[in-house]
């Protein structure tokens, strides 16, 4: 079956049996016109810094700081038609936060795009339980839950989830699980008797370990998304073929640019991923600096969609990184090498320093002990391992995965 998500796109599109890479590019400049123009006369941030007839890769980057500064300067619609806000935490180290605002047809988009999505991995009739975000009106567990509704889908939000054990008893029963990498891993290696029929992975970075580590256990397909709350949370899901994510075309465009040059990267080259809302009206943002590196895969799908897809997403390193004179350690790495041994259900990585000296500090959760020298083997030079065992169930700290560095 082709991706629902490249159907959806055609239809958006109006480009139904016609909608290959040309097409779409002709569609996205001849949106990207109606947005320019929105833009000059709605937000106070774009007014000055665009012209309707400039081309996308003639325009100004945003960066995520310049939202920090004044989210107010980017919101194109009177503040009392704001469906809704939410404030994240800028990654980085200042502790100013970014806002984010949606209108309620922005939503209404998001909600269409995971009823496309969702609908590769379950069917009218099943059910399906969201372990992320919460309850809250328009969260993004809540317009999951709406979107798996419209499709048939029974779909429940446990609500706070404290521990892997109230996790596993909500999803003993569900065709399909929605969560975190490192979260639905522990469940896997906790109940490995679990049956769902498909699990959805929502994350900036999912390591492949924890995709085949699901699926060898749980015997189903395991399914990856890649999101941002700044488009509406919904960028990009991948199909049964699970040769890379099909991308949300109809309100946003997708550039890779080299990080070094600021210029588009070169066929194949991977670089930082560069988005362009389409549809956004309370937010719109022009060529958002998303922090994230990724690539093109420009082949065909085998599901049979000509547009191209993104590789394997890698999120944002500058809190999850050690580096000792030129060489570095993030906590990709490291989920990727030990969540791959089948004893290991979970672990958290924290590092401090004692007279200057690196310690990186493990606490893992395991029926076995683990290989220390291959550990230090993957360690910048002068770095100390120290290693202790214990539970380190991932549902009682949630939060943003990565290496926890002191507080000041
Ligand atoms: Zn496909």
């Amino acid at each position: 079956m082709i991706s629902p998500v490249h159907t959806w796109v055609a239809e958006r599109t109006g480009l139904r049996d016609d909608l290959n890479e040309q097409t779409l590019k002709h569609w996205q400049a001849e949106k990207l016109k109606t947005l320019l123009l929105y833009v000059k006369n709605t937000s106070r941030f774009y007014s000055k810094r665009v012209h309707e007839d400039c081309p996308l890769e003639d325009l100004p980057f945003t960066f995520p700081s310049d939202i920090v500064e004044d989210p107010y300067a980017f919101l194109a619609i009177p503040q009392n038609h704001v469906a809704r806000v939410t404030t994240l935490a800028n990654s980085g180290t200042t502790r100013q936060r970014k806002r984010i605002f949606f209108s309620k047809a922005d939503l209404e988009r998001t909600i269409a795009f995971f009823a496309a999505g969702m609908s590769t991995m379950v069917s009218n009739g099943e059910s399906a339980q969201i372990l992320v975000s919460n309850r809250t009106e328009n969260s993004l567990g809540s317009l999951l839950q709406e979107s798996l509704f419209r499709i048939g889908v029974k779909a429940e939000i446990p609500g706070v989830l404290r521990s892997a054990e109230f996790a596993i008893e909500k999803a003993r029963s569900a065709d399909c699980l929605v969560g975190m990498p490192s979260e639905l891993l522990y469940m896997c290696r906790t109940a490995p008797e679990l049956r769902p029929k498909s699990v959805l992975l929502a994350a900036d970075y999912i390591p492949q370990s924890v995709i085949d580590g699901i699926k060898e256990t749980w015997k189903c397909e395991v399914f990856s998304h890649y999101g941002h709350t700044e488009f509406g949370y919904g960028c990009a899901v991948d199909c049964s073929q699970h040769k890379g994510y099909h991308l949300r075309y109809a309100d946003l465009v997708f550039e890779i640019i080299n990080t070094e040059t600021g210029k588009p990267a070169e066929d194949g080259e991977r670089g930082e991923l560069v988005i362009t809302t389409l549809s956004n009206e309370a937010m719109p943002l022009i060529r958002y600096r998303t922090g994230h590196i990724s690539g093109f895969i420009r082949e065909p799908c085998a599901c049979g969609s000509l547009l191209p897809r993104l590789g394997t997403v890698e999120g944002h390193f500058e809190n999850n990184i050690l580096t000792v004179s030129g060489s570095s350690l993030s906590i990709h790495q490291l989920d990727e090498l030990i969540f791959a041994l089948p004893y290991v259900h979970g672990f958290d990585a924290s590092l401090r320093f004692e007279h200057e000296r690196p310690i990186l500090s493990l606490s893992i959760d395991a029926t076995e002990r683990l290989h220390h020298d291959t550990l230090a083997s993957m360690l910048p030079p002068g770095t100390r391992l120290e290693v202790k065992y214990g539970k380190a169930d991932p549902f009682s700290q949630r939060g943003k995965r990565r290496i926890q560095f002191p507080g000041p």
